[in-house]
């Protein structure tokens, strides 16, 4: 399972697919892709290989209907509903504007979904991940970052998170909690990948994430937090290895 994320001045869509390739070796069972551009935050996921979602995507991408330079894309390895088109990632609220894809599992997920419910909100999918995109458009009041923090004080378990939100269009927002997640620092461009390979043909600076920090990318810069929302600062390092 995987995750990738882009900010930056190239055609999104293909960056994201490369990058889901080089995570193949970590197993998955499904992919799809969110992408942020001027028709909007579009969402394209298929079952089975990423080929499966090359060819969905395929003639989007020649068309220029998903022309966009910023967006999200995942590998997933199903543990909570079956693999499925509907259950693939990325997951949105219930208005298709706030995008999640995660790795990982949420433990009280069950809870978060009965209560979610009980204030009106309408689940698509099976996963546990979903709660996620629900609770952040929950706290959702302008600011993608200070509903990703109220959001995570509610989540138990383990998680690498790419969020991305239509009405906050210039930044990716990441964080991670006893799963992997790095970020890339480009020039004019920033990404986030579960694994160095995934970035490796865009820059070799990388910013390894600890456990519970929050990174927004944008992009010509990242700024981290600690998950109570104060700035912190963090170092690159350089790989030298090659994948
Ligand atoms: N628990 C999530 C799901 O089943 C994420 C799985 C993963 O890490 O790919 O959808």
């Amino acid at each position: 399972c995987g995750i990738v994320g882009y900010i930056g001045n190239e055609e999104a869509a293909p960056v994201l697919i490369k990058g889901l390739t080089k995570l193949e070796y970590r197993g998955y069972d499904s992919a799809g892709v969110a992408i942020l551009g001027k028709n909007g935050l579009l969402i394209r996921k298929s079952k089975g290989m990423l080929k499966n979602l090359e060819e969905k995507i395929g003639s989007e991408i020649q068309s220029g209907a998903l022309a966009s330079t910023m967006g999200i894309g995942h590998t997933r390895w199903a543990t909570h509903g079956e693999p499925s088109d509907i259950n693939s990632h990325p997951h949105t609220d219930v208005a298709g504007k706030i995008a999640v894809v995660h790795n990982g599992i949420i433990e009280n997920y069950a809870k978060l979904k009965a209560w979610l419910e009980a204030h009106g909100v309408k689940f698509r999918s099976q996963t546990d991940t979903e709660v996620i995109a629900h609770l952040i458009d929950f706290h959702f009041n302008g600011d993608l970052l200070q509903a990703v923090i109220e959001a995570l004080k509610r989540l138990e378990g383990s998680y690498a998170l790419g969020i991305i939100c239509e009405s906050d269009p210039d930044r990716i927002i990441a964080v991670r909690k006893e799963s992997p997640l790095v970020i890339g620092a480009g020039k004019g461009e920033n990404l986030i990948a579960s694994d160095v390979p995934a970035i490796l043909e865009h820059t070799r600076d990388v910013y390894y994430l600890g456990d519970r920090e929050i990174a927004v990318l944008y992009r010509d810069h990242v700024d981290f937090f600690n998950e109570e929302g104060q700035s912190i600062r963090k170092e690159t390092s350089h790989v030298t290895w090659d994948a």
